[in-house]
């Protein structure tokens, strides 16, 4: 057999997805939820285990229907998909294949960058200034699809509405798409999601439940923008994409608000602990609104292997193109004091 994969793809790095711990508490390298999914979710997942000899509903009704009525628009205006990534898989091909372009940050959210080099697109980078984005500055550039992490991965810093609102209105790509993975965990008041520009046909919005609601292992995420954008990727998807498990887990996640509101506290008070505890070490911490933190370290593999010493397993931010940086989800109490014993005699207090 002759290997020979289209030239083009030479240009991907293959994924190195985050370390797990031994100890759960300790797997702070991939974002995932401090609270775990719903307990509702178990019980949905049992139930829609009895029908899984038949082909999951593919346009997903029931979640679809739920979401629409949660953000306010109508059925047509969201698309739901297996994960985020491959709603973003779905943007490339429909919209930047064969000699497209994407603009993005630098760094950028690894997918945004892949799938778009896999269907053959130019990617534009440009580069973050103070860790957000330069939206004036991507504003300027062409493109078939720009995005916008807000708030950002792997800074987790945010633009507030008002600023995506005058992005939006100015940018030269034709396709804005604001991932907004982690809005849910922001507290600052001016940091809101841009749904309403997705309800009036501005942008796409793009939303997961791999964070708060914590399904990262069910795979659902979805898109809320114009019908005639989101009709063309329905024309191209895989049509039983998302599972039937996943749809029931989806909809009890959503449906329990309580569940949700207690990850939201939880993470923001642990993401302040978080930050006192590396800020009292010396380390420099970016602000965030997101449920992780990147910290400033002279020594990078020298502080992730203190982390390592005790248990945690923490983002390189070398990996995640941001050398001297670490990137720590936003850990449960049992995780704090993981990096807390890390911390003790950290160089930096002397
Ligand atoms: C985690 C994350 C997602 C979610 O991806 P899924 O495929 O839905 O798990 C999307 N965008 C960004 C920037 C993320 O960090």
């Amino acid at each position: 057999m002759k290997v020979e994969p289209r030239p083009w793809l030479n240009a991907i790095r293959p994924y190195v997805p985050g370390e797990r711990a031994v100890d759960g508490d300790g797997s702070l390298a991939s974002n995932e939820s401090l609270l775990g999914a719903s307990p509702a979710v178990p019980d949905a997942l049992a139930r829609a285990a009895r029908t899984v000899h038949r082909y999951p509903d593919p346009l997903a009704v029931s979640l679809r229907d739920e979401l629409a009525r949660e953000h306010g628009v109508s059925a047509e205006q969201v698309l739901v998909g297996n994960g985020s990534d491959e709603l973003i898989y779905l943007l490339s091909w429909a919209f930047a294949a064969h000699g497209g372009r994407i603009v993005c940050a630098d760094p950028c959210y690894r997918i945004d960058e892949t799938s778009a080099l896999v269907a053959g697109a130019t990617v534009t980078k440009v580069p973050l200034v103070d860790w957000r984005h330069d939206l004036d500055a991507m504003a300027r550039h062409e493109g078939d699809i720009v995005y916008v992490v807000n708030p950002h991965n792997p800074t987790g810093t945010c633009h507030p509405r008002t600023a995506l609102e005058a992005f939006v209105d100015s940018c030269k790509a034709k396709i804005p798409v604001i991932d907004e993975a982690y809005v849910d965990f922001a507290d600052d008041p001016e940091a809101t999601t841009a749904m309403p520009l997705a309800a009036a046909g501005k942008a796409l919005v793009l939303r997961t439940f791999s964070k708060i609601y914590g399904l990262a292992g069910l795979r659902v995420g979805y898109l809320v923008g114009p019908s005639e954008v989101l009709s063309v990727l329905r024309g191209i998807r895989a049509p039983f994409s998302v599972n039937t498990l996943a749809q029931a887990a989806a909809v009890a996640a959503l449906r329990d608000k309580a569940h949700r509101a207690m990850a939201y506290s939880m993470t923001v008070t642990n993401r302040r602990r978080l930050i006192r505890l590396l800020e009292s070490a010396g380390l420099r911490c970016v602000p965030s609104q997101a449920n992780f933190v990147l910290t400033v370290t002279p020594d990078e593999p020298g502080f992730l292997a203190r982390l390592h010493q005790a248990g945690v397993r923490a983002r390189p931010g070398s990996d995640l193109g941001v050398a001297g940086t670490v990137r720590i989800t936003v850990p449960g109490d049992a995780g704090l004091r993981k990096v807390a014993a890390a911390l003790e005699d950290h160089p930096a207090m002397r």
